[in-house]
This record gives structure tokens, C-alpha cells and sequence, in this order.
């Protein structure tokens, strides 16, 4: 009988589990360009070229290797449904098989479609960690904390372990080797290492001029597109990361600086979430560079943390949480997003920086966007829709499975702290520990309030004063409280002024509408 495998956007590697047992001469291979999906949102342009490149990439791939491609390219009124009627009909295919999709609304919509058509849905094996051993885990829990869930995924597959159950090294984090400051940075002479940008070929090209063209009002430049798009494109900048940079990742993990964006960071993420590389074969090669003695175990478990401890972790509170959770707003935040997340026209460096990469690369790393842009929307109190919004807009490797916990989550402890038992807040002290930023800058980190003091400052003890009665029982938030609470009367009115002055001028610079791109 002859199958048809539906192959999803971002399903594109060797590992998905709907070509277990097909065969080239029998079955077809099936992929949509859903418009529906592609203007969800104002997606940045080099997201859209990364999807459409990648997809199109895959179907040749496999049509050179002998199999038959069904390929519905993006067009008026080519949706999900109408590509699979027509599919169907003309293949007269009996069974259609289809991995899991990882997001919510896909699956849903594929749920639908197995009632028309003779679709069967099968797991994913994109992640380490089944869907229900994930919902097994977390089920009765009031919070759930990644590292219990991190070490359990590391013992389950032996990631860095000895042969006794202990951690290699003995112990399983290695924060305080990593992590350094901008100034360790400068003592160390700026060790940086580059990131090589791919050269677009004739796939990439061409899809390049549709987006500029079909997508032209959407924020970033195609022309710009700097990432591969296939399996072996994949492989060789996963291998390039750790041959040149996996040493560094460890220590300057957390660093940010301006002229040097990317650092030691893998930039695996856009790859990964399309299915071109296996969580676990970008964990084996790092921990294989470890084991051949070409980098540090700090660096390493580092990085093994991120894919098999948040990574995971993020993808299990999803599908734990969803459908409500896109509609979470714990901390009643009620601020519209200002306008200049899109255009980067702020006088606050260390923003202005982050949107003005984000705008030209679709990338920051973690901790841009968590303790810079995350930081500014959780103590402005944004509403999480428009937040969630803007992060699936600007990334590349943006999906919703991965932005609603670390938007929703981790950024604006919106869940009530269901993922992450403190908010992610911080002063400008982070900051400038952390970066150069606070160097251009006509704020001053030092100053605590009035017109030139880094609005961070005022801004995370007011947060606190907003929410003191809320945060009274937490244990890890009490130091601030306290600090807080301490304050004199002349203080907290300094900061409750500057905050009031500030967030004055934020309603009076322009705010984005939240009509559909
Ligand atoms: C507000 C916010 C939004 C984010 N949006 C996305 C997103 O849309 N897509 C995305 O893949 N990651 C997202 N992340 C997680 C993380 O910032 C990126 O995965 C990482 O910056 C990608 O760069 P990298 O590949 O160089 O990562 P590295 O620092 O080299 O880490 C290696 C890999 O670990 C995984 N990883 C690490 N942290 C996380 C995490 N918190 N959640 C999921 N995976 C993680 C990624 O696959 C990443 O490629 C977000 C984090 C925050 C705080
Ligand atoms: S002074 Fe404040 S606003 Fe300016 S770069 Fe530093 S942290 Fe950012």
C-alpha cells in the first residue's frame, strides 16, 4: 500500500520517526508552504528565508536521493488542508503519517485533519524526553525546578556520568568557573573567536527575493541571511562551533558585548528547532571533545545544561501547560509594548544594542534577552500577549513551544512562578558587571534616581514596591524585600517619582497597535 509521509517545516532531518520503514519506490514524501502559517505574525525576514530555504533544501535533497516529492509551494490559498485534498486525491494515497507537530495549534489543526483524511500521527523524537514521561514527571507539582528534571535526563542517558552515578568531575554544575564578568573579559584580552556567515546558494537566493518581495513590511533584511539551511550546512557549523568556540562557551556564557554579539555561543538554536540536528548528537560531540581533551568540562556541561536541562524543560512546561497557557498574566502586567522594540530608537545603550542586533541577525543570545530586553519588559510590566508577540516576531529560531515558557515563564514570571520560583529582575549592576554597554550610555549605572540615573535602578525597586504583598512568602525574593523595606520614606518616594517620570514618557512615545501582521 502506498504512504504518504508528511513532512512538517520543521521536521527536516534524518530522525523523524514518520520515514521509519518507507520506502523510496512506494511511498511520496509530502511538504506544505503554509501562507496561513508564514503570516501568522510579522515574522523577521530572515526567519521566513531560513524556513522557506531549509523546507525547499530538504524536498531536493531527498527528490536527489530517489524519492517522489509532493511539493506544494507557498501560493494563494495553499493552506494545510487544501495541499493535503489535493495530495491525496492525486496519489490516492490510503495512509498519511506524520510525526507529532511540536506546536500546540499545529497539532490541533492536524488532530482536525485525521478526521477527514487517513492521517496518523506519530510521536516526535526531536526531543530527549517523551511528551507524557515529561507530563508523568511534573503531574501534582506546584512548580517544577529544571534541575531536578536536568540531572534525571543526564542519568537516564548517561550524558557526563561515571560508571559509580556521580557527575564526572563530581559535581553537576560549574557555575562559579563560568560566568565571568566583562572586566575578567578585558584581563583575559578579549578572547573572541568568529562566527563564520554561510553564503546563500541558488535556493537560498531565490527564496531570498520572495520574502524581500512578499514579505517587504516585516522588520529585517533577507538580503542579510547568514545561516545554513540543510543537514550538511548544519553539521559542519555544529562541528565548527565545537572545534573553535565550545572551550570558550563555559566562561563568557553570560557575557555581553558591544562589537563582539555572538561571542562563544553555538547559534545551533535555528537548526535544532528545525529537526537538521539531533539534541543528542550535539550533546555527544561536545561531551566527545571533553573526552579527547579539547574542552574544559565547565564549558562542556555547560552546554549539555542548555540542551538537555532547559531545552527539554521548556518543551515539557509547554505541552504541560498549553492551551492556557498563552493566556497567563500573573503579575498583571498592563503596559503596552513601546514602539521602539522595533525601531531601536531608545537612549537606554544596552537596549538600543540588543534590538538593533535582533533587527539586523533575527539573534540574540540568552542573556540579551533575558536580563536586558526580558528584564525591561518584566519591571515595565508589558503585557505578556505583546511581549510573547514581539520575541516570535524578531527570532530566527523562534516556535511557540519555545517562546511561551521562556517569554511567559522565565521573563515575566507570569505563571505565578510556576517554572522559575524568582523573577528574573535585576538593576543596572548586572548589566554593567556583565557588559560594555553601560560605556555608551547616556544613563549612569551609579546613579539610583532622577533624570540621569539608569532607569533599571528605580525601575526594579519599584517593581518590588508594586508587588511587595505578593512576593511577601517567597524565600528568594526576600533579600530585595527586605533591602526594600529598609529604604526611608525620602527613598522610596525618590523612586517611586523617577519610576512614575519614566514610565510617563513611555505612554507618550509610540506603542504598536496589536493588529495581525
Ligand atoms: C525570552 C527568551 C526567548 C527565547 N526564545 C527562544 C527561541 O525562540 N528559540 C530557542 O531555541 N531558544 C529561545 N530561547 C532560549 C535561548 O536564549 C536560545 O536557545 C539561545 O540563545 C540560542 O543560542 P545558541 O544556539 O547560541 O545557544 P547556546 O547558548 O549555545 O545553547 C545551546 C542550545 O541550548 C538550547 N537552549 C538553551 N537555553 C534554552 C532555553 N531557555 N530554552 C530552549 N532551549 C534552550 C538551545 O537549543 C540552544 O541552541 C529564549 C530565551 C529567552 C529568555
Ligand atoms: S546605564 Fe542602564 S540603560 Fe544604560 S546601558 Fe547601562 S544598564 Fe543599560
Amino acid at each position: 500500500m502506498r504512504k504518504t509521509i508528511w513532512i512538517l517545516g520543521d521536521q527536516l532531518g534524518p530522525h523523524n520517526a514518520a520515514l521509519d520503514g518507507a520506502r523510496k519506490k512506494d511511498d511520496v514524501l509530502f511538504l506544505v508552504e503554509s501562507g496561513r502559517k508564514l503570516r501568522k505574525l510579522k515574522y523577521h525576514q530572515q526567519r521566513l528565508v531560513l524556513l522557506l530555504s531549509a523546507q525547499r533544501h530538504y524536498a531536493e535533497e531527498m527528490r536527489k536521493a530517489g524519492w517522489t516529492v509532493d511539493y506544494h509551494a507557498l501560493g494563494p490559498g495553499v493552506t494545510w488542508a487544501t495541499a493535503l485534498a489535493a495530495h491525496v486525491k492525486k496519489h490516492r494515497t490510503e495512509r498519511v503519517l506524520l510525526t507529532a507537530p511540536n506546536n500546540y495549534d499545529e497539532q490541533q489543526a492536524a488532530m482536525k485533519l485525521a478526521g477527514k483524511f487517513p492521517l496518523e500521527i506519530l510521536p516526535t523524537r526531536q526531543f530527549l524526553v517523551p511528551r507524557e514521561e515529561f507530563l508523568a514527571w511534573a503531574e501534582g507539582k506546584k512548580s517544577l525546578v529544571m534541575e531536578t528534571h536536568y540531572r534525571r535526563v543526564r542519568t537516564e542517558f548517561g550524558f557526563l556520568m561515571q560508571p559509580d552515578g556521580h557527575p564526572v568531575g563530581g559535581r553537576w554544575n560549574f557555575d562559579e568557573e563560568n560566568r565571568k564578568t566583562f572586566r575578567d573579559w578585558v584581563k583575559a584580552g578579549h578572547p573572541s573567536a568568529e562566527v563564520r556567515r554561510e553564503k546563500p546558494d541558488r535556493i537560498t537566493r531565490e527564496v531570498m527575493t520572495l520574502v524581500a518581495a512578499e514579505f517587504a513590511d516585516h522588520p529585517g533584511k533577507a538580503a542579510d541571511f547568514w545561516l545554513p539551511v540543510d543537514r550538511a550546512g548544519a553539521l559542519r557549523w555544529l562541528d565548527e562551533f565545537i572545534a573553535t568556540r565550545l572551550a570558550g562557551f563555559g566562561p563568557w556564557e553570560d557575557l555581553m558585548v558591544e562589537g563582539d554579539e555572538l561571542l562563544f555561543h553555538s547559534v545551533i538554536s535555528p537548526l535544532i528547532n528545525l529537526g537538521l540536528l539531533a539534541p543528542r548528537e550535539c550533546i555527544e560531540r561536545a561531551i566527545a571533545a571533553y573526552d579527547k581533551k579539547k574542552a574544559p568540562l565547565p564549558s562542556v556541561e555547560g552546554f549539555v545544561r542548555q540542551i538537555a536541562g532547559w531545552r527539554e524543560f521548556i518543551n515539557g512546561v509547554y505541552w504541560l501547560k498549553m492551551p492556557d497557557y498563552e493566556k497567563v498574566n500573573g503579575l498583571e502586567a498592563e503596559r503596552a509594548l513601546p514602539d521602539f522594540f522595533y525601531t531601536g530608537e531608545t537612549e537606554m545603550n544596552c537596549l538600543h544594542q540588543c534590538i538593533r542586533q535582533v533587527s539586523a541577525t533575527g539573534f540574540n543570545h540568552h542573556i540579551q534577552r533575558l536580563m536586558v530586553l526580558g528584564n525591561f519588559l518584566l519591571l515595565t510590566g508589558v503585557r505578556p500577549p505583546e511581549a510573547l508577540r514581539w520575541y516570535l516576531e524578531m527570532y530566527v529560531d523562534a516556535h511557540d513551544w519555545v517562546m511561551a515558557a521562556n517569554v511567559l515563564g522565565m521573563v515575566l514570571h507570569a505563571d505565578g512562578g510556576f517554572m522559575a520560583t524568582k523573577p528574573y529582575a535585576a538593576g543596572s549592576g548586572y548589566i554593567s558587571r556583565m557588559s560594555n554597554y553601560c560605556a555608551g550610555c547616556r544613563y549612569q549605572p551609579e546613579v539610583k534616581t532622577g533624570p540621569e540615573a539608569c532607569p533599571f535602578n528605580y525601575l526594579y525597586w519599584d517593581f518590588y514596591a508594586r508587588h511587595e504583598k505578593r512576593f511577601a512568602r517567597n524565600p528568594r525574593v526576600g533579600m530585595a524585600l527586605k533591602t526594600l523595606a529598609k529604604k526611608s520614606p525620602a527613598e522610596r518616594k525618590a523612586i517611586a517619582d523617577s519610576a512614575r517620570e519614566f514610565l510617563r514618557g513611555l505612554e507618550k512615545s509610540p506603542q504598536r497597535t496589536q493588529k495581525g501582521g
